[in-house]
């Protein structure tokens, strides 16, 4: 038993479903928490049952009518100090990210500074909440918009974020005067009950009620679908792969509600003759291979100049072969495991289609043991149909180019959309790339990895990716209700466009 899942409160057998303080519900089927390096339980937990997850719905909405009426700018008091309570537990928190996830150590920590990041943004925003004022066509009017709360939001997160995405949304709508209810993935539990234990020891020490912030864990069939339809929840923010995204959508929008998706991505790196490529490899490397090609960030297709390819194909496969693998939570290790079996069968699967497709193997792309694989890169003819699916595994496919407008559309075939880069210290490449003939993407990065973005612009992606955006800029906007506003103080009764109607 390590240490810091005492500390965590993490042990045994959990109750999956929580209202706040003290107040814990989880009866129906009880799960493991598996460390992926090593398959050994770290502890079991009780998801929530389809009646608990009503009672939870209702605390949320309950809550609501007290917190949206709480100052913005206290509610930013609050979220500031769950920022400082996730900071006094960040090495423990981040040890249960690697531990449960199976992402390397620095990962796991970057992860809940990630949630530590947005707290404080969060609390910035309480006090920016703002609406714009317009000028009236009307005299003696005045026309404006404010920005309400929105009700109670479902939030549904991936395993490969078990802390960060949900600090994007969570910390987000609650300093927007919403509630929260979160489904994370029944894959990292743990994460998810460490983190709502921390919050709620916050909302009880600022008298928050029951219901502010609520956990239930379940599996996406059940509880996920269930959210989905759930009137209670204008907004569902559901994180995952595209498949998950297409049926929630159909649910939410059946009953005309709100759904943020940021789902798989795609994403490619063109990488021209004049690129700095000590800095590419770099960038590529950690793309490629951080969090074992389980981002959504993660680079997936390299487009390199016919010119170069040779050269970068070899550098990289140089740094892959230095990788250390091993246990995430060992200092030194650059990869850790894939999350389950099911990943690696996924990531075989893949790279035998990449074969029979025209695929060549370069380097990697065995499974060692468990769950660890080495890295592959694979030299592809194009976007060959298994190239065009998101795998979430450490591939990376290689394919070159002769003209920029080539490696354009190479770039943009795709049915994903969300992040992508240009190495190049050419003006006319990289202003390309980032004109309305070039990355179609959310997130388009120069001389910098598709992987790692900051929490203070919005994160998210066009086409298969969802179209949703989250975190930093006016992300907040999808968290609150906007009222456009008109006050005749003139005494008369002007009508707009001019409408003169008869009395
Ligand atoms: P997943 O789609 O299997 O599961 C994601 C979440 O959705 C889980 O909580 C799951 O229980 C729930 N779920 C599944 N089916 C559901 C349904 N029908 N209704 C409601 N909820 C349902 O994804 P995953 O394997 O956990 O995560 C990997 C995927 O997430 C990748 O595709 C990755 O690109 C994507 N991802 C996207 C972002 C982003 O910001 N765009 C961030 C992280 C991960």
């Amino acid at each position: 038993m390590h240490s810091f899942l005492n500390r965590l409160g993490i042990d045994g057998e959990l109750p999956g479903g929580s209202l706040g303080h003290d107040a814990w519900v989880g009866s129906g089927d009880t799960i493991a928490s598996v460390d992926p390096a090593t398959q050994e339980e770290i502890a079991r937990v009780r998801l929530v049952t389809q009646e608990e997850y009503d009672t939870l719905a209702t605390a949320s909405v309950r809550a609501f009518k007290e917190w949206r009426d709480v100052p913005a700018p206290k509610r930013g008091e609050v979220v500031l100090d769950i920022g400082t309570a996730l900071r006094e537990k960040k090495k423990d928190l981040g040890r249960l990210v690697s531990l449960e996830m199976g992402k390397i150590l620095p990962e796991g920590e970057g992860e809940v500074q990630e949630a530590i990041d947005v707290a404080a943004f969060a609390a910035g925003l309480s006090r920016q909440l703002y609406g714009r004022t317009m000028g009236s066509e009307r005299p003696d009017h005045r026309l404006y918009e404010q920005w309400h709360p929105l009700g109670p939001v479902g939030i549904i997160t991936a395993f490969n974020f078990p802390v960060a995405v949900w600090g994007w949304n969570a910390l987000i709508a609650l300093v927007c005067g919403d509630t929260t209810l979160w489904k994370p993935s029944t894959k990292v539990p743990l994460c998810a009950i460490a983190v709502q234990q921390i919050v709620n020891g916050v909302l009880e020490e600022h008298g928050a009620p029951h219901g502010v912030s609520c956990l239930a864990c379940g599996t996406g069939r059940e509880i996920g679908a269930r959210m989905s339809a759930d009137r209670r929840l204008p907004l569902i923010s559901a994180t995952g792969s595209v498949r998950m995204g297409r049926t929630l959508s159909q649910a939410v929008s059946a009953r005309l509600g709100r759904a943020l998706l940021e789902l798989g991505g795609n994403n490619a790196a063109i990488v021209t003759p004049s690129a700095d490529l000590g800095q590419a490899i770099r960038a590529i490397v950690f793309g490629a291979v951080g969090t074992a090609g389980q981002r959504c960030t993660s680079l997936r297709r390299l487009i390199v100049h016919e010119d170069i390819k040779e050269g970068v194909v070899a550098r990289i496969i140089g740094a892959y072969r230095s990788l250390t693998l091993g246990h995430p939570l060992e200092k030194g290790t650059s990869m850790g495991p894939l999350i389950d079996g099911q990943a690696v069968s996924a990531m075989m699967a893949a790279l035998d289609e990449a074969g029979e497709q025209g695929g060549t193997i370069l380097y990697g792309g065995t499974h060692l043991r468990g769950s660890f694989v080495t890295p592959a890169v694979v030299e592809v003819p194009g976007n060959v149909p298994i190239v065009m699916q998101e795998t979430f595994a450490p591939i990376l496919y290689v394919m070159s180019y002769t003209e920029i407008e080539e490696a354009l559309q190479m770039h943009n075939e795709v049915p994903q959309g969300l992040a992508s880069a240009i190495f190049s210290n050419t003006l006319t490449e990289t202003e390309l790339f980032l004109s309305t003939r070039g990355s179609d993407c959310g997130i388009v990065n120069v001389n910098a990895s598709t992987s790692g973005a900051e929490i203070g612009g919005a994160f998210g992606g066009e086409k298969d990716t969802g179209g949703g955006r989250e975190a930093g800029s006016d992300a907040w906007k999808a968290y609150m209700r906007r009222q456009t506003v008109t006050v005749n103080w003139s005494g008369a009764l002007p009508l707009s466009q001019g409408i003169d109607f008869p009395d």
